[in-house]
């Protein structure tokens, strides 16, 4: 619809088409309201393709209930790897060897797995082809926001094509250095750890047995998370954190020496460990902005929070987000009272998240020996506590 000055009127518009941007809009066309979702970037749909997202997301329970009422779950189920057990390593010893596994079963806590790990090309994939069906969403890829004006009837969106729009509410889902929040002048606390995460995936000799692996010895946590086979071989994606440099040293390496140096990280806990795509790597950083809110505008997913990829989070938050606002938006969206409940419920919860996602990055990093037996030892002892592990596995999912 045309406004009387010729802006294009929407209930919603979304700046930012990654996963968190293409799931909103899914979310809030099927509660029935207008959305637009604009995006400077194609969603890249193929892993071959240049510029595909390597990474997966393992979606944890409670995500999996949004993208159902998003309408979502029923495409995405059929890729979907499950993930029972989550098996933490200590490999912190004088040589690289596993010589501390627990499992953390999901069938302590719940009858359903701990979540569903997915690759990110195949979710752009799924969820464009979704919102193409839905006649009151529009997906724009190929035009950014470029300005913002908020006031409290209504804000008010420039487009790089020209094209004005205005909405009750403005979504911000346009990452890290999001461009909504810098129109709202809306500061960020960021650290920085000095380390990178290469994302890519292999085949293996040892079936996964749907166990997602997370081991620890120095610079950050290598994890193994189940895919779908892949060419008849089992498969599974791999996130290895190290420091800004090794991950250098590692990328230049020689594709043997390449495979190698995977093998012996990996402690051969899966068997020989096979590249089966090319390498990607990624910042790792935290960050939390000031505010998730300004008038008719609301801030999730990366725009909001930035954590380093241990426990499966940065997502699965964004998708809580995602979830309060829907609620919140059921008679005015960008109401101010709504707007006002978001941040009093979204940004402390997502502050003691990130506290403690740093806390276990920086755990996961130690390089001096004595410290990485205390590392053992703490998860030694914790393990132990049934009732303790119990309640660390529900926090890790966001359930009480
Ligand atoms: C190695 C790795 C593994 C991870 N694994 C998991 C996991 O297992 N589970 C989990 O929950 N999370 C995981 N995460 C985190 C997760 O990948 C991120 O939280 C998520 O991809 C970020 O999504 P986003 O949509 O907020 O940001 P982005 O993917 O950065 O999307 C932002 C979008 O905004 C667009 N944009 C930029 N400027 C503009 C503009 N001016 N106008 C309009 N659009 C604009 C960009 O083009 C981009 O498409 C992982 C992260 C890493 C690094």
């Amino acid at each position: 619809m045309a406004a009387s000055d010729g802006a294009v009127q929407t209930d919603i518009l979304i700046s930012g088409g990654g996963i968190a941007g293409l799931v909103t809009a899914a979310a809030f066309g099927a509660d029935g309201h207008r959305v637009i979702c604009v995006d400077p970037a194609p969603p890249v749909t193929e892993e071959a393709a240049d510029g595909s997202d390597l990474r997966t997301t393992a979606f944890l329970q409670p995500s999996i209930q949004l993208l159902e009422r998003a309408g979502l779950w029923d495409l995405l189920a059929p890729h979907a790897t499950p993930l029972q057990i989550m098996r933490i390593v200590d490999a912190g010893g004088a040589e690289p060897i596993a010589r501390l596994v627990r499992d953390f079963d999901a069938s302590d806590i719940s009858d359903a797995p701990f979540g569903w790990n997915l690759q990110n090309w195949l979710l752009r994939r799924e969820i464009a082809a979704r919102l193409a069906e839905m006649p009151n969403v529009t997906f724009r890829p190929g035009t950014a926001t470029v300005a913002l004006t908020a006031r409290e009837d209504e804000a008010r969106v420039t487009l790089s094509d020209g094209t004005q729009v205005t909405a009750r509410l403005v979504v911000g889902a346009d990452g890290r250095n999001s461009v909504i929040r810098e129109a709202l002048e809306i500061g960020v606390k960021t650290t920085r750890y000095g380390q990178k995460a290469l994302a890519f995936a292999v085949t293996h000799e040892i079936p996964h047995e749907n166990v997602s692996t997370e081991i620890h010895r120095s610079g950050g946590p290598f994890t193994l998370v189940p895919l779908p086979d892949r060419g008849g071989k089992p498969s599974s994606a791999v996130v290895w954190m190290e420091r800004g440099p090794e991950v250098a040293r590692l990328m230049a390496l020689p594709p043997e020496d390449f495979t190698a140096a995977l093998n012996a990280r990996s402690t051969r806990i899966l068997g020989h460990l096979k590249p089966a795509t090319r390498l990607t790597a990624w910042p790792i950083i935290s960050q939390l902005a000031d505010r998730f809110t300004g008038p008719r505008t609301a801030l999730i997913a990366e725009a909001a929070h930035v954590v380093p990829p241990i426990g499966a989070q940065g997502l699965n938050m964004s998708l809580a987000d995602l979830g309060l606002l829907l609620d919140l938006s059921r008679d005015d969206p960008g109401s101010r009272a709504s707007l006002e409940a978001f941040q009093r419920r979204r940004w402390r919860e997502a502050r003691l998240r990130i506290a403690g996602i740093d806390l276990l990055n920086r755990a996961s990093m130690l390089t001096p020996r004595a410290l990485r037996d205390l590392r053992a030892a703490g998860l030694g002892a914790i393990y132990g506590i049934a009732p303790v592990r119990r309640l660390m596995m529900k926090a890790g999912l966001g359930v009480n």
